[in-house]
């Protein structure tokens, strides 16, 4: 089994039930489970035109799902939950990006680990670290703590919405 991250975001089709509906889905994937779950975050979406807000989480994984494989089951789930693909960074119902996958480091045409854009997005630290912790550790040997330092909060929300209610799974507590 290997720890894995999620970035789940989602700016249509009422973002809150987008997110809880993919964590659903994501706990019935095979050799998976959720072992947290982060608060939820509302910023304004960065991207082509005017776009309604974005909400943002990361579910923290225990997965035996190869990086392949796991990008192929998030994709089948997006296109369940209606993602329609138009335009690069348009308005979408459901994103799933796969941050981290242990120690993992894959640079290939159809999957990058850890995520290219990780490291600039105030939406994906910051809820990445309510579930990782400042002192989780990259690849390439920079903690999380440093990654914040560099990242404006900016206009990110923590909105105070529980993607889920089952105490089982630990939440972000604040
Ligand atoms: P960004 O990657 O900047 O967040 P996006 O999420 O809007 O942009 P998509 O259109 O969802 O981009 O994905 C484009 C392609 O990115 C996917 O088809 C997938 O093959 C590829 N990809 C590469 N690395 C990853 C990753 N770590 N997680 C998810 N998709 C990835
Ligand atoms: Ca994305
Ligand atoms: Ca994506």
């Amino acid at each position: 089994m290997t720890t894995a991250f999620i970035g789940l975001g989602s700016n249509l089709q009422d973002p809150l039930r987008q997110l809880r509906k993919a964590l659903l889905a994501i706990a019935q994937l095979p050799g998976t489970a959720i072992t947290a779950v982060s608060s939820a975050y509302r910023s304004a979406a960065v991207g082509p035109g005017v776009q309604p807000d974005y909400l943002n989480a990361v579910l923290r994984l225990e997965t035996s799902l190869e990086p392949v494989d796991l990008l192929g089951t998030l994709q089948g789930i997006e296109l369940a939950q209606g993602r329609v693909r138009t335009v690069h960074w348009g308005a979408r119902s459901l994103d799933l990006d796969i941050l981290l996958y242990g120690d993992r480091q894959l640079a290939t045409p159809r999957l990058t680990i850890p995520h290219p854009a990780l490291a600039q997005r105030n939406f994906v630290l910051y809820p990445l670290a309510d579930v990782a912790g400042l002192n989780w550790v990259l690849p390439d040997g920079t903690d999380l703590g440093t990654l914040i330092a560099r990242c404006p909060r900016g206009d990110l929300v923590k909105t105070g919405q529980r993607l889920i209610q089952d105490d089982t799974v630990p939440g972000d507590v604040e």
